[in-house]
């Protein structure tokens, strides 16, 4: 009979859980080794598929996030892989060790720690020394251990403190020191971010950001449905959507050459203008795409080859500009557009536009006097600033499908 997850979510993983585990199984890997593999891992509750032959390999000393929207799966991975939530099939593998029918206390991703659950009569210092204690550590090396931590965490005097005289911020950073004095090697992070003020968010994500440079050994699992934090804090960003791994790369590159639609729109902003790609990419790496009556040059994706293929022709905001009225110049991918409207946005204008009857975002500089509502422009944009993606012949409606990803990201 197929295992069922029985347990509720949020019973053992909710936002703002940090859980370590606290294995150091056999000899330590080197940084770069494989330390967790998910192997087809299928996960269902009941009849609802949360993970779905999810295949992913985290790097010891890696810092990983799982990014996506809310229900795409991303908790079920960390149950899963603590052992929380049983696996339909497939196989989880830690360090050479397949732990899929282990027990949680086998698998040693011990204490769940939720985020302000100190002991309120223990001091600072006591509430960081209990999973040492607990493990029967020594007396002395506890001193030093919870020394250690509390000062990697900036908190070294508050030791005497008690939990209820910290700011949100401190405790956070106790609950990080807490978690780290135990010398896991994997530190899992759920949403260890959201229940804070984003004035604290920035400064712990910066903490975390400094601890993954100072513990290079230390692998990071982290969970969250905020791109700021993904990009920001890990070496590789993996996207998840409906229990499936859309993407996984390095931050810039997902940003700057997602794989697919969803991944383009879910990161940052994103213009999707239908095109036609009109020949072979030529010896520059370029390829000539139409946009109804007007000729554009893109550089290729490697290894395109999408002779007279439907295309998106994907373009940030950032990476068009308006021309000039009246300036010269190339004429190479200059646009000519309808203005819709602009909003100031302080740092620059954001203006709406319209090209061969398709909607274009664009930010103008504040310098710039905006061109009205109602007029004529003219855009333009580097051909090494777009990219481009297939188009499969289901998405050549109307944009609607397009709203997909960032209606994911609204949630
Ligand atoms: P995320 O953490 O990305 O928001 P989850 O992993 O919590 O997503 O959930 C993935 C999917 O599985 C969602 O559709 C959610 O409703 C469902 N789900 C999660 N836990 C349970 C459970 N214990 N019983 C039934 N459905 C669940
Ligand atoms: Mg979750």
């Amino acid at each position: 009979m197929p295992a069922q997850a029985v347990s509720r979510p949020g019973t053992d993983f909710a936002p703002g859980l940090v859980v370590s585990a606290c294995i150091n199984w056999n000899k330590p890997l080197e940084p770069g080794e494989p330390h967790i593999r998910f192997k087809a891992v299928t996960v269902r509750y009941g009849k609802r598929t949360a993970l779905a032959d999810f295949d992913l390999t985290i790097n010891a000393g890696e810092a990983l996030a799982l990014l996506g929207p809310s229900g795409s799966g991303k908790t079920t991975i960390l149950r899963a892989l603590a052992g929380f939530t049983p696996i339909e099939s497939g196989r989880i593998i830690l360090k050479n060790a397949d732990i899929s029918s282990k027990s949680p206390q086998q698998r040693g991703f011990g204490i769940v720690v939720q985020n302000y659950a100190f002991f309120p009569h223990m001091s600072v210092a006591d509430n960081v020394a209990f999973g040492l204690r607990a493990r029967s550590v020594p007396r002395a090396e506890i001193q030093s251990v919870v020394a250690e931590y509390l000062t990697l965490v900036g908190m070294i005097d508050y030791a005497k403190c008690h939990p209820h005289e910290l700011s949100g911020g401190q405790q956070q950073r106790i609950a990080l020191a807490r978690a780290l004095a135990i010398r896991p090697d994997v530190l899992l992070m759920d949403e260890p971010l959201s229940a804070l003020d984003a004035p604290l968010r920035r400064e712990m994500l910066n903490e975390l950001i400094r601890l993954h440079r100072q513990l290079p050994d230390l692998t990071m699992l982290f969970v969250t449905h905020d791109q700021s934090e993904a990009l920001a804090l890990a070496d590789r960003v993996g996207l998840l959507r409906e229990g499936r791994l859309l993407a996984l790369d390095a931050p810039k590159n997902l940003y700057e050459r997602p794989p697919n639609r969803f991944t383009a729109e879910f990161l940052g902003q994103t213009n999707l203008l239908k095109v036609e790609a009109t020949a072979h990419p030529d010896g520059d790496g370029l390829v000539m795409v139409r946009l109804d009556s007007q000729t554009l040059m893109v550089k290729a994706p490697d290894g395109w080859d999408n002779r007279r293929n439907a295309c998106w022709l994907c373009l940030r905001p950032h990476q068009v500009s308006l021309k000039p009225e009246g300036s010269e110049g190339a004429r190479v991918n200059t646009l000519d557009c309808m203005v819709l409207a602009h909003e100031w946005k302080g740092s620059h204008y954001r203006v709406s536009v319209e090209v061969e009857g398709q909607p274009l975002h664009l930010e103008a500089n504040v310098g710039l006097t905006p061109p009205q509502a109602g007029t004529r422009a003219a855009l333009f944009f580097s051909p090494a600033a777009a990219w481009l993606l297939p188009r499969e012949s289901s998405e050549g409606g109307e944009s609607s499908g397009a709203g997909e990803a960032r209606k994911a990201k609204e949630n």
